[in-house]
């Protein structure tokens, strides 16, 4: 018996979802992330679909049960966990909401803003707001991070240990950021304590039925809809898109935005997470990247499923 999930039914999203997967399986544009020296050694071919509805039911095709490090997603997650803790003018104030117009870990960027992080989705914006979660030590923040995060996705995460070894010994570059941030009083506390919660947040692992779950958390209005729990408040969800919108997909957030019409935010392990406010969440998975850092496959993916399911926010009709 097919059971109406909204205006989709449960049969035609799993149809969709394979379509999409097998429409875009062949296609080996993109390479690999290597600055993350472990990154460089995942599995190409690798390609999972995921779609939460915000009625509960999670629909999956290809590699969804492979876990990867959530790597650059975390940052969305971690940011209405904030948001939730400190209200929205104190977080917008201290980290603000504006696209840098530069690359994510840069350092000039912090330089030319007087030391203001810009927005959450760069890593000065996401270290200085790792640094606002709730503790008194940074195991206690860390602590909070996973918790909150493993709330999303409505089970227990876990850290990738080899990926958190592989980032700790390379992330100078994220270093000198919390550093930087630090000389500017962004940051109040131990900028590299910061730095290393914020690389332990990189490295959770995390299927793309887990990012799906997760972000129909926010489509959702902030409960999860397979556990029913209550993860953040809706206002929080609102402002939390509003944010990823601007600067979700690195420099490409515009031209994704214009094309595709929905939040969405990526990591350089390969995951991209979508959100149709209301409506549910798209997961999907595969490593090699285009040149701004975005997996080819997964933004193939989910502007075909945009398009064919009708969710881009700008169309009236
Ligand atoms: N852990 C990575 C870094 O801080 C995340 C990069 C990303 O996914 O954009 O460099």
């Amino acid at each position: 018996q097919q059971v109406s999930t909204g205006s989709l039914a449960h049969q035609k999203i799993d149809e969709l979802l394979r379509e999409a997967h097998e429409r875009y399986s062949d296609v080996d544009d993109g390479l690999l992330a290597h600055y993350i020296p472990i990154l460089g050694h995942a599995d190409p071919d690798l390609f999972a679909i995921a779609m939460s509805h915000v009625g509960g039911s999670v629909h999956e095709v290809g590699d969804c049960q492979h876990e990867f490090s959530i790597q650059s997603i975390a940052k969305m997650f971690v940011y209405a966990l904030v948001v939730q803790e400190h209200g929205r003018e104190v977080v917008r104030e201290r980290i603000g909401v504006n696209n840098t117009g530069m690359p994510f870990n840069s350092v000039m960027a912090v330089e030319l803003n007087n030391g203001h992080p810009m927005n959450p989705m760069v890593n000065a914006g996401a270290i200085a707001t790792t640094e606002m979660i709730p503790g008194r030590t940074s195991a206690k923040k860390w602590e909070n991070v996973r918790a909150g995060l493993s709330a999303f996705a409505g089970r227990q995460l876990t850290l990738d240990d080899d990926v958190y070894a592989s980032e700790s010994e390379s992330n100078e570059r994220n270093k000198a950021v919390g550093r930087l941030l630090k000389s500017y009083r962004r940051i109040e506390g131990d900028p590299l304590a910061a730095v290393d919660v914020y690389t332990r947040q990189c490295s959770l692992n995390v299927t793309a039925y887990d990012l799906a779950v997760m972000g129909a958390t926010l489509a959702d209005g902030g409960v999860n809809p397979v556990t029913g729990q209550r993860v953040v408040d809706a206002d929080v969800c609102r402002d939390t898109l509003a944010a990823v919108a601007t600067s979700g997909l690195y420099e490409h957030s515009g031209d994704w935005l214009f094309e595709i019409g929905i939040p969405a935010k990526s990591g350089v392990s390969g995951g991209i997470v979508a959100i149709a406010p209301g409506k549910g969440a798209i997961g999907a998975f595969s490593p090699p990247l285009d040149i701004a850092g975005n997996s080819v496959k997964a933004q193939l993916a989910i502007g075909h499923l945009s398009r064919a399911m009708g969710l881009n926010l700008f169309a009236s009709a």
